[in-house]
């Protein structure tokens, strides 16, 4: 075990949907949000202390090990359409520019998501190491954590020394996964000469087929560790189901493995790509139209809340969580004892704290993003309770990570049938986590429906407290069901569903 090391950590996140409406510009990574801020230099190592994030995951057992670090700097932007070109060649610039500097490096660890399309690159992450390898050279060990959904090419393969990637969906395991590329990066510094193979799955999946809580994605995850255990020479292997709504050519799901003999690792790359491709006809995508969905929670009469996922306007899959197509059914049904979080709306929400609780409000709740099929609600509202979006999210997943949220409001809809309420946020976050309901004074477990805009993340926090969650697909940036997506650059030849029709 080598110790003593000099090691860049880093880190650049974005998932981009292209389907999309709205571009990530430097100001959507630059600010706070559910994620840090763009935060550079030795403000790293507080800001990420004790975060489930992978950089944390990385310094910690890095530092443990003896190393020392050169932080370089980490930022993130909510999920949305394409990263604009001012924002990428800033953030990758000063990157590349504090790589530079550095006196002298060991190794380099960076903390990406893979699934980032800039506007004049498919894929951004493997530009930005290549990049990266062209200042540190041949010689220097370059290894990366990526998100689950990420679309893995050919070229991060090429740049990247080794890649290991989230293993939960919900993402439990950042930092578990950058302490992992950590154990990755030592067996290459103890003077394993490491070799990658990776090979795309010949379909796609939404993302609402690749929660690991169920099959068959439980299965192919739980099969990783005990592959490596029985396979001498393999370092590690992986499997990214992707991020789909990606109008790229290497879009989709990967395997991916490392090792030290090129026949021990393609050999166990073929045994967990057999292994996804016989569980092919396992993939579920059971979706319900809002009025159904909403029908069906109000009689299932359950005693525990009954939590509807509105999936497709997940602003964590670049959605503009500002549709209202849930909203509608949850009123036009009559739905009693309902709340909806995070329906997007700085105007209404800075509406609300002008008025003041008790105050009545007309206003036009939502539809603004300009995505087609997007009509904002009419309506009269009560304000019921107001935030300043500053809080620590409790759950697994984001737990102690601080909330910045800016103005939120609690609306009640004035209905004589209908018993519904709406969160309304200033920032287009994902509802993943109780602490956003009970920023508002409303304890979850007390409400009949819980409408989130999440498409599996908010499983980890809501479905412990859930008697049934329903997916739904109301109008959405992040279609779920993918053969209606207009793909034009993606590779021919990948199903577009499991067992569905090729591209
Ligand atoms: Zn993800």
């Amino acid at each position: 075990m080598s110790t003593g090391c000099i090691i860049a950590v880093g880190g650049f996140q974005h998932e981009t949907n292209t389907f999309a409406p709205h571009k990530a510009t430097f100001d959507a990574f630059d600010r706070a949000d559910s994620w840090p801020a763009l935060t550079r230099g030795e403000a790293l190592f507080s800001v990420m202390d004790g975060l489930n994030i992978p950089i944390s995951g990385f310094i910690d057992t890095a530092k443990l090990n003896g190393h020392r670090l050169y932080p370089l700097l980490w930022c993130s932007a909510e999920p949305s359409s394409f990263v604009t070109s001012d924002a990428y060649e800033r953030i990758v610039n000063e990157f590349c520019d504090s790589l530079r500097a550095a006196d002298h490096l060991d190794a380099v660890y960076l903390d990406l998501h893979g699934a980032m399309v800039v506007e004049n690159y498919e894929d951004g992450e493997g530009e930005m190491l290549r990049r990266v390898r062209e200042i540190v050279g041949d010689q220097i060990p370059v290894v990366v954590s990526l998100d689950l959904h990420a679309n893995i090419t050919d070229a991060m393969i090429e740049h990247a020394s080794a890649i290991t990637i989230f293993r939960t969906y919900p993402h439990l395991d950042m930092a578990t996964t950058g302490a992992r590329a950590y154990a990755l990066l030592e067996k290459i510094l103890g003077g394993d000469n490491m070799i990658g193979r990776m090979r795309k799955i010949p379909f796609l999946f939404p993302l609402t087929s690749q929660c690991t809580d169920f099959e068959p994605c439980r299965s192919i995850y739980d099969s990783l560790e005990a592959i490596v255990a029985e396979t001498p020479g393999l370092a590690s292997i992986d499997f990214a189901c992707g991020f789909p709504p990606a109008d790229i050519a290497e879009c989709g799901a990967s395997v991916v493995a490392y090792g030290t003999d090129r026949t021990v690792v393609e050999s166990a790359l073929d045994r967990l790509y057999q292994q996804v491709l016989g569980a092919e006809p396992e993939f579920k995508n059971e979706l319900l139209d809002p009025d159904e969905a909403v029908l069906e929670a109000m009689q299932l009469n359950s005693k525990k809340p009954v939590v509807l996922a509105d999936a497709q306007d997940n602003p964590g899959a670049g959605g503009t969580s500002d549709t209202t197509g849930l909203l509608e059914a949850l009123v036009n049904n009559g739905a009693r004892g309902a709340v909806l979080a995070i329906l997007y709306d700085p105007e209404v929400a800075e509406q609300a704290h002008r008025a003041g609780v008790g105050a009545t409000l007309d206003a036009r709740l939502g539809g603004k993003s300009g995505f087609e099929g997007a009509d904002p609600f009419q309506g009269q509202f009560r304000v019921e309770a107001l935030g300043d979006g500053r809080f620590v999210y409790t759950g697994a997943m984001k737990l102690n990570s601080r909330a910045e949220l800016g103005q939120m409001a609690l609306l009640r809809v004035l209905s004589d049938d209908a018993d519904v309420r709406v969160i309304v946020g200033s920032v287009r976050v994902q509802c993943l986590d109780l602490a956003i309901i009970r920023h508002l004074g409303i304890e979850p477990t007390e409400q009949k429906i819980l409408a989130v805009k999440s498409t599996v993340h908010f499983r980890a926090d809501f479905d412990p407290i859930a008697g049934r969650t329903l997916v739904v697909v109301a109008p959405g940036a992040h279609p779920c069901r993918l053969v209606d997506l207009a793909y034009r650059n993606l590779r021919a030849g990948v199903r577009l569903e499991p067992m569905g029709p090729e591209h």
